[in-house]
């Protein structure tokens, strides 16, 4: 026993600066499944209200599909709850090869691998690939389990500003000469802007300076591009990634998993020397099942992605003809700015109240003075719901003088 007071006083002042600042993590309780409507406790406690949700990556509208719940229900009873095992001893099931084989057609690689989460992906790839005579260059912007899974590994570190082309070139030049290996690593979209990094132009630098490109589209795959491949397909460069990273917790049923796909010797590196795939449970049957009804579902009709870049227009549209100040782009990912953090956190509750759930994002996740509400939106809201979103948010804004 040393968990002293001496120590627990030092947690202690810690969680109490993290509360003054206003950044504690305070959860809401869900009362229902995920979905467009969903039954909220706010404030905690209290007998929940049906509130309109614009703050998941429920981009497809899956996580509680009546297909994807009946295939993972199938997928429990025909194979059991869990497999107590890692993939090498006795955990790998012909449907977690049926899956890895569908995610690599699916984003058009040579072979594909599971993960637990794509956080695990990002963890394993680099230390796998590289070592000290490379460098990785990266967006200043990855999200974070690209900069753990970046640490992990002992190839030199630098960096371009963010979907900055010519800084990127410059890097490019800078290190030709001196390296192995060049790997370029972006995230596909950057989810706090919900802006795309330009991969036809990474590709084309990549294929002049002779570099590896690697792209985590966890917040794409499914639905970006015309069949929903993902930013590769968009920009019109399938080929020209080596390496991508996703996950299976955001558009593709929102439960959990992560995947790797690319060159067939890449993804055996992985399965022989990948940490995270070598120490850690394999997935679930019941998600494997439900990841493959998801992209059985996607192969048959892009019905779903196209309805969700209908309902990201129309939320765009309407927000940008009522005067607010949004970041153009073309993803479901849709920041409303408004600079003072106080004012978006003021915002983003008056919106609860009227049935609106969103969230207001501020310093340290996005730049000081950057503050937003960052709206998402799903391929399940109806025209009703995005208009009433809109409402709403004409209507809050002009109470806090956002809009005129
Ligand atoms: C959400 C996300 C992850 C983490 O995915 P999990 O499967 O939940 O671990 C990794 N990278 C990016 C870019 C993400 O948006």
């Amino acid at each position: 026993m040393a968990y002293t007071d001496a120590v627990r006083s030092r947690f202690r002042k810690i969680l109490e600066e993290v509360r003054e600042a206003g950044l504690s993590k305070d959860e809401r309780y869900i009362r229902s499944e995920q979905g467009v409507k969903i039954m909220v406790e706010y404030p905690r406690g209290s007998e929940p209200r049906e509130v309109l949700n614009f703050c998941a990556n429920n981009y497809l509208g899956l996580s509680s599909h009546p297909k994807v719940v009946e295939a993972a229900q199938t997928g429990l009873r025909e194979r059991g709850y869990g497999m107590s095992s890692v993939r090498f001893i006795c955990g790998t099931q012909d449907i977690h090869r049926d899956l890895e084989r569908k995610m690599a057609e699916f984003l058009g690689k040579e072979d594909a691998i599971l993960f637990a989460s794509c956080f695990d992906a990002n963890a394993a790839v680099f230390e796998v690939l590289f070592g000290e005579e490379d460098v990785i260059i990266s967006d200043r912007l990855i999200h974070a389990s690209l900069i753990d899974g970046i640490r992990l590994c002992s190839a030199k570190r630098d960096s371009y500003k963010n979907a900055n082309m010519k800084h990127l070139e410059r890097k490019l030049q800078l290190w030709k000469e001196k390296a192995r290996h060049i790997c370029i690593v972006t995230d596909g979209v950057f989810s706090m802007d919900g802006i795309l990094a330009p991969l036809d132009e990474i590709a084309a630098l990549a294929e002049e300076y002779g570099a590896i490109v690697l792209v985590d589209d966890s917040h794409a795959t499914g639905f970006m591009g015309k069949t929903g491949r993902g930013v590769h397909e968009h920009c019109g460069v399938v080929d020209k990634i080596d390496i991508i990273t996703t996950t299976l917790g955001k558009a593709l049923g929102g439960a959990s998993g992560g995947v790797i796909a690319g060159p067939k010797e890449v993804i055996e590196m992985m399965r022989n020397r990948g940490r995270p795939y070598l120490f850690s449970n394999s997935v679930p049957p019941p998600i494997v099942y439900g990841a493959l009804e998801v992209i059985d579902l996607l192969n048959e009709t892009t019905e779903l992605r196209d309805r969700l870049e209908e309902n990201a227009k129309r939320f765009r549209t309407s927000m940008a003809e009522a005067g607010f100040n949004l970041v153009p782009g073309e993803t479901p990912i849709i920041p409303v700015m408004l600079g003072d953090a106080k004012l978006a956190n003021d915002m983003a509750r008056e919106l609860l109240e009227k049935g609106i759930y969103v969230i207001g994002f501020s310093h340290p996740v996005v730049p000081m003075g950057k503050a937003r509400i960052r709206v998402q939106l799903s391929a399940a809201h109806t025209n009703e719901d995005i208009d009433h979103a809109v409402a709403a948010f004409i209507e809050v804004g002009k109470k806090l003088e956002v809009i005129d």
